[in-house]
């Protein structure tokens, strides 16, 4: 299997996260990639960096005017009096969240603390001098893993930090900047008729269903603890089934909290079930290690040991597959949980 990494994205060090009405513990910790380096280390997998694609590759999924915003947010938050550590809003729109639109129109107000409301999405996503560089960095990795299943590779394996899933065609939230997983999916696009991603991050793919929600032609299925108390909150239940051209095309297998192994694995074989009835050609597989019982912001009970079950049933699938690094926060169980994954991934 071939891995991509850039030790750029590394860079990005977030001061700040709002958890529970106060000033949290960080828990996108810069650690979290040596840790996963680690794993692959120990396994003999070489790490290759990704070509300078620039943001071609998120213009397939993102606004220009919100990719304009991020690149440009530092530099003017620097330029601001009595500035704080990094680009932070103060206030939030209200956005009627309509599912046949996967964008709102470009924010209406010219000043940055309106543009950072309308573009970031919530308070884990603060924005310091490095973040635009780190979240470039890592979506260009998962678009370089794509290219190489495009060009023949059966599989492959994106070292993506930041994480991707929660981030919206316009709006970064959840740790999220750009759609790792929906740029690499729209990718694979070029090649394959039909692709599917498979989310088993603890928390709901928000952002990856709703870059696809009216699309027939990207199946996308996310395993995740209820959000009904937990983050992402206001998507990720079992009637959200796709809109328009894309109704029927997007399935979510909300776990209740306290769920293990045992739940995961049922919920991986209905997710397959719908991954063959698709006739999925490729396969995205989103995969963070935040549902391991350890995880300073998890509600489930998977061991590490229980990613080598994820990762045979997904190989099971028989299709080619990329893999791309979503959330997991343990920085002693991430290690672990990815080795056990591409072990039964490889098994
Ligand atoms: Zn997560």
């Amino acid at each position: 299997m071939r891995a991509f990494h850039h030790p750029d994205q590394v860079l990005h060090a977030p001061q700040q996260y709002m958890r529970f009405g106060r000033l949290a513990p960080v828990r996108d910790l810069p650690a979290r990639t040596e840790r996963l380096l680690g794993a692959l280390a120990r396994r003999g997998v070489a790490v290759e960096p990704p070509p300078a694609l620039g943001t071609g590759p998120a213009l397939a999924v993102h606004t220009p005017a919100y990719l304009r915003f991020l690149e440009t947010a530092w530099a003017r938050w620097e330029a601001l009096p009595d500035r704080g550590p990094e680009v932070w809003p103060n206030t939030f729109p209200y956005w009627s969240g309509r599912p046949g639109e996967a964008a709102r129109p470009d924010c209406p107000a010219t000043g940055l603390i309106g543009q950072a409301g309308w573009y970031l999405g919530d308070l884990s996503v603060p924005m310091g001098p490095d973040t635009w560089t780190s979240a470039l960095r890592s979506n260009e990795t998962a678009a370089a893993a794509a290219d190489a299943l495009v060009a023949g590779e059966r599989s492959a394996y994106a070292l993506c930090r930041p994480s991707g899933h929660h981030a919206r065609a316009d709006r970064a939230s959840g740790f999220c900047y750009l759609n790792n997983t929906a740029v690499a999916a729209r990718r694979l696009g070029t090649r394959f008729a039909r692709v599917a991603i498979v989310d088993v991050d603890a928390h709901h793919g928000d952002g990856t269903q709703q870059i696809f929600y009216t699309s027939a032609d990207v199946l996308t299925v996310s395993i995740h603890a209820d959000p009904s108390d937990y983050y992402p909150f206001y998507t990720g239940y079992a009637a959200e089934a796709g809109h328009g051209a894309g109704e029927g095309f997007n399935l979510n297998l909300p776990l209740p909290h306290g769920s293990g192994g045992d739940a995961m694995a049922a919920a991986l074989d209905a997710a397959a079930e719908r991954v063959r009835g698709f006739g999925a050609e490729a396969l995205v597989v989103a995969l963070g290690f935040d549902a391991h019982r350890d995880d300073p912001i998890g509600v489930l009970k998977l061991d590490a040991a229980d990613f080598h079950a994820v990762g045979r049933r997904l190989a099971a699938l028989g299709l080619p597959t990329l893999v791309v690094q979503e959330g997991g926060y343990a920085l002693d169980a991430i290690g672990p949980c990815l080795d056990a994954f591409l072990e039964g991934f490889s098994a």
